[in-house]
């Protein structure tokens, strides 16, 4: 695959006059601990990061070196524990700083570090990554600005922001001017961590370096798209944070979209980022926004039993757990086509998948005794947890009859990354942000997904449906795609 062959090549900032370093903020934290510094680790061992790169971890907790380095490795031996000369090469790069982000004093210390590792002799490149709180991400970067620490005089600069970024169209405005008043839009990097994944990618060479699935990706051959994002977690120890998120905003406005971008987005003229990003914010830009009552008639939405027993959740808790939207992408391409998204937690399986369901043919001329003889063509891009693609096309049955039978061309994709963060960070090293999103992109999909949220605080809104934990969700969802239409579950 086009992208994944120069997954590992360096980032061109390498060079021996030139330092990198990677300061993460919020080191002492769940993602950090159990995501980024294992990708860290693995893309040191092999060898893609820049030659001179130095990792910062900062966080309020007050650790040495050793114990921080001890406190990774618990977390994760089982990425670092295979090979433990790299282990000891890549841990003794590691400094822990006491501090706040958001304190100038705290910054300022950090800032003279770094400074003092590169001596004034090297170019002092810097990623800063906000692996912290989202209510921290505007007070640190107005912090780093102020100790003169976004600067691009000696080298880079360049930030790489968390989801979720804002909780609403409004927020995601004021967040994006607020940080566009110390940063400029080139040294942003909001991160969507599913952008990472390299079934993801492929959808970019699968519509765009085949011929013959383009002229097929339109109204005229396609029935209906499914984008399904399913969890079989149940929201854990984040319930408290849940019960004021709720499924549309955790899900659907950052992964789901851009998803459906990816599915729907013109063919770029370029692979720079910003032709892709100018597609998909065209898409979401095209994507209907509906007024109250026609978002309560587009939705419906689900509990799963027993998260209202949740410490932090209240027992007459509204938010929603699960839910299916139908949307519609207005423009020449897609007009009438429904986009079916869902999402949940507790569900059956954990599965990501992409399902284009193309049309029955316009006029049938065999005899289909059973369910599984002539079915529409189905394309299936399945991105977590086994990445593949599925085609469904009909075959003749063997035998002396003249009859048709569903089957798969399937494709599994070879372990590429180990893991989308991998991926993620070496290109925010590298400068390249075609997989991150755009400031527009950010509030146009608040934009699409605003009035869903608002229509379900309004007498408008559908039952809240409470479904079993294990199942695929409320029944209702099954009517809600009907009829003719069946929600792409896998088998198992
Ligand atoms: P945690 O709560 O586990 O970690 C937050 C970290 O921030 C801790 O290390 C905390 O450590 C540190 N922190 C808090 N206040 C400050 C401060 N003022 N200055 C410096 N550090 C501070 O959160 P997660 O790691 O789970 O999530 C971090 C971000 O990543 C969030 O925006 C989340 O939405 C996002 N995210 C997380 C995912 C995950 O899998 N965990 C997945 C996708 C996104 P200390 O108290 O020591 O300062």
């Amino acid at each position: 695959m086009l992208l994944a062959a120069t997954a590992y090549e360096k980032p061109t900032v390498a060079n021996n006059n030139q330092q990198f370093t990677i300061v993460i903020f919020g080191a002492s934290g769940d993602l950090s601990r159990r995501k980024l510094t294992p990708a860290l680790f693995h893309l040191h061992s092999i060898g893609a990061l820049p030659e001179r790169c130095r990792f910062i971890a900062f966080a309020r907790s007050e650790y040495d070196d050793q114990t921080y380095r001890k406190l990774l490795f618990d977390v994760a031996s089982d990425s670092y524990g295979a090979d433990a000369t790299k282990w000891v090469e890549f841990a003794k790069e590691i400094r822990y700083i006491t501090g706040s982000s958001n304190d100038l004093e705290s910054l300022r210390h950090l800032d003279e570090m770094i400074k003092s590792d590169t001596a004034g002799q090297l170019e002092d490149n810097r990623l800063y990554y906000l692996a912290l709180s989202p209510t921290l991400y505007e007070g640190t970067i107005s912090a780093l600005s102020e100790a003169g620490m976004l600067d691009e005089r000696q080298g880079v600069r360049r930030l790489v922001v968390e989801k979720p970024f804002g909780t609403d169209l409004e927020s995601a405005r004021i967040l994006n001017e607020n940080i566009h008043a110390r940063a400029a839009e080139n040294q942003l990097f909001r991160i969507d961590h599913y952008l990472g994944k390299d079934t993801v990618q492929n959808l970019i060479v699968f519509r765009f370096g085949n011929t013959i699935f383009e002229p097929l990706w339109n109204r005229n051959y396609i029935d209906h798209v499914q984008i399904s994002v399913l969890e079989d977690l149940d929201v854990g120890d984040r319930a408290a944070y849940y019960e004021h998120s709720g499924v549309l905003r955790d899900m659907f406005q950052s992964h789901i979209l851009q998803l459906l971008a990816l599915v729907a987005m013109e063919p770029p003229a370029t692979n720079d980022a910003d032709s892709l990003r100018d597609e998909k914010a065209k898409v979401l830009s095209a994507t209907r926004k509906p007024n109250p009552q026609q978002a309560a008639e587009n939705s419906i939405r689900g509990q799963y039993n027993g998260y209202r027993e949740l410490d932090g959740v209240s027992p007459a808790s509204a938010t929603a757990t699960y839910a299916a939207l139908r949307l519609y992408v207005d423009n020449w391409r897609w007009q009438g086509v429904p986009f079916f998204l869902r999402s949940g937690k507790a569900l059956r399986r954990k599965y990501t998948e992409i399902a284009i369901q193309f049309r029955q043919p316009p006029h049938r001329i065999f005899d289909v005794e059973d369910a599984s003889g002539l079915v529409p063509n189905k394309l299936r891009i399945v991105v977590q947890p086994d990445e593949a693609i599925h085609l469904t096309i009909d075959n003749k049955r063997p035998g002396p009859e003249l009859r048709p039978q569903a089957q798969e061309l399937s494709y599994e994709f070879p372990m590429g990354m180990r893991d989308a963060y991998e991926r993620l960070l070496l290109d925010a090293v590298a400068g390249d942000a075609s997989l991150f999103t755009r400031a527009d992109e950010i509030e146009l999909s608040w934009a699409v997904i605003d009035p869903y949220v608002n229509a379900w605080e309004t007498e408008l809104a559908s039952q809240l449906y409470p479904y079993a934990q294990g199942t695929w969700g409320p029944i209702a969802a099954d009517q809600f795609i009907a009829p003719g239409r069946y929600w792409s579950n896998p088998i198992g």
